[in-house]
């Protein structure tokens, strides 16, 4: 029903946390985890008479992550207090950046389609609740981790291009290391801002603001859920309440919070503990500096040089690791034509990744390494192997973690390509199969594909396919 009449219009705001050594303001460390409050001092939990000291290296970061979304770096941004009171915000204020962030603009490709980007900004991360049967229990070792947050315009269209959205923010920020993006460890947050409007209309119908979504499945599936929810509303005649609401992911709902009379009023002010964060030109040309190749950059990149499809560089490079996996793959290949990479590429795309995906594997912890698997790729190009034996290989890498030369050696498994040897096998499946030779005879020609399916069957695959169709050919041709 949606689709006839309603558009979605998606908002969403992602929170990163930054992969510094130390919290933003601290010197505490910054790791996940670990025993609560045992990372904590007195300026992440805010004790009288501290002073916050800015981490140059989470500014740098902050201005790697910003860049490679194509924002503008603002020279001079402003810190502000975020105040509001919860247990697990032990200053009662939040720093963040509110009037003036830290970059402005850039923008993101999905699917092709551009989305811009309103800013990004730092702050820090607030402790963390754990409800108990005892009580509630507080752990300030999150306190003044720090963040990012990137907030996009109002420019997603729809419950799965929010969810493409964050993987390829995810893809561009492991690419530049600055996070891990680990939405199970919530070092990847996100909220967001959703409405529908009337097709065609240009204003913005009345948004709810989602939060609680720890997954990407959770963003599509809570996103999904509030389209149904506000399009039922809308046709009913009923009018959207502005609110935040909640994703249960067990139930599988939206629940309201709060409405916006009872939302927050912040009340920003500039931190008056710290002065506004300056930056160099020099400074940011020097980040620039350290910039990878991006994801989409290599796409292309890969369909120049190696001819492949769109679709196949867009799944080699959205893991930094698995482009890596598949570049060092194709250096170990003995000639790199065009149909080699290709193959190649399939191993990898289909067939390893299927592995990988069966034992919850990353690619860096791969049975089978990227020497390996050129060296199989190799052999099946070169006529050693044949792409069924190549399947048997594979299987066996992946169990003993041995060389496919090895294997091929061990378990005799080499291809028959001599001339002579495949001549004999092919005179001696005609002799035995005179019913099939006679109707080749009286003109059915297909019948030749039975030929080879049975030499196939009788030497275990290890036949070349191609020389036992053609020297079956040319045999009947010499008795017609
Ligand atoms: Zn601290």
């Amino acid at each position: 029903m949606n689709k006839e009449k309603f558009e979605t219009v998606i908002g969403l705001e992602v929170h990163i946390h930054l992969k510094t050594a130390s919290k933003l303001f601290c010197r505490c460390e910054n790791i996940f985890g670990g025993k609560p409050n045992s990372r904590i001092c007195p300026i992440c939990t805010g004790q009288p008479g501290v002073l916050p000291v800015i981490n140059k290296e989470a500014v740098k970061l902050a201005i790697k992550a910003s860049l490679a979304l194509g924002c503008r770096i603002k020279k001079k941004s402003v810190f502000a207090r975020k105040q509001y009171f919860y247990p697990d915000l032990p200053k009662n204020y939040q720093i963040s950046q509110y009037k003036l962030p830290l970059a402005e603009g850039g923008h993101v490709y999905v699917d092709g389609e551009k989305i811009n980007l309103t800013r990004a900004h730092m702050e820090e991360d607030a402790g963390k609740l754990k409800h108990t049967a005892a009580g509630s229990l507080v752990d300030y070792n999150r306190t003044g981790t720090p963040l990012l947050e990137i907030v996009s315009e109002p420019e997603i269209k729809s419950p799965d291009q929010a969810a493409r959205y964050l993987k390829i923010l995810r893809s561009i920020f492991r690419y530049c290391e600055v996070s891990d993006c680990d939405m199970e460890k919530g070092s990847m947050r996100c909220d967001a801002n959703i409405s529908l409007r009337k097709k065609g209309e240009k204003e913005l119908g009345i948004k709810s603001e989602i939060k609680n979504m720890n997954s990407f499945r959770g963003v599509r599936n809570a996103l999904s859920y509030e389209v149904k929810r506000q399009t039922a509303e809308l046709e009913k005649g009923g009018v959207i309440v502005q609110e935040t609401r909640l994703w249960d992911e067990k139930k599988e709902v939206t629940k309201s919070m709060r409405s916006k009379e009872e939302a927050h009023d912040y009340r920003y002010f500039p931190e008056p503990d710290l002065p506004p964060l300056e930056v160099e030109e020099t400074f940011i040309q020097s980040i620039k500096e350290t910039l990878p190749e991006l994801p989409r950059v290599k796409v292309k990149r890969y369909m120049k040089r190696y001819n492949l499809s769109e679709y196949d560089c867009g799944v080699l490079t959205a893991e930094k690791e698995l482009a890596d996996f598949f570049e060092k793959a194709v250096d170990g290949l003995t000639k790199t034509d065009e149909a080699t990479v290709k193959t190649l590429t399939n191993w990898i795309t289909v067939e390893l990744s299927g592995k990988l995906n069966v034992a919850e594997l990353e690619i860096t912890r791969s049975r089978i390494s990227s020497k390996m698997i050129a060296e199989l790729v190799s052999l099946i190009e070169d006529g050693t192997i044949s792409g069924k034996m190549a399947k048997k290989i594979f299987e066996i890498m992946w169990d003993k973690q041995e060389s496919p030369s090895d294997i091929v050696e061990k378990e005799g498994m080499k291809q028959i390509t001599s001339d002579d040897k495949i001549e004999g096998i092919c005179k001696k499946t005609i002799e035995n199969h005179s019913k099939i030779f006679k109707k080749y005879l009286s003109g059915k020609e297909g019948v030749i594909g039975a030929l080879v399916g049975s030499i196939m069957k009788e030497t275990g695959g290890q036949a070349n396919p191609q020389l036992v169709n053609s020297k079956l050919r040319e045999l009947l041709a010499e008795k017609k």
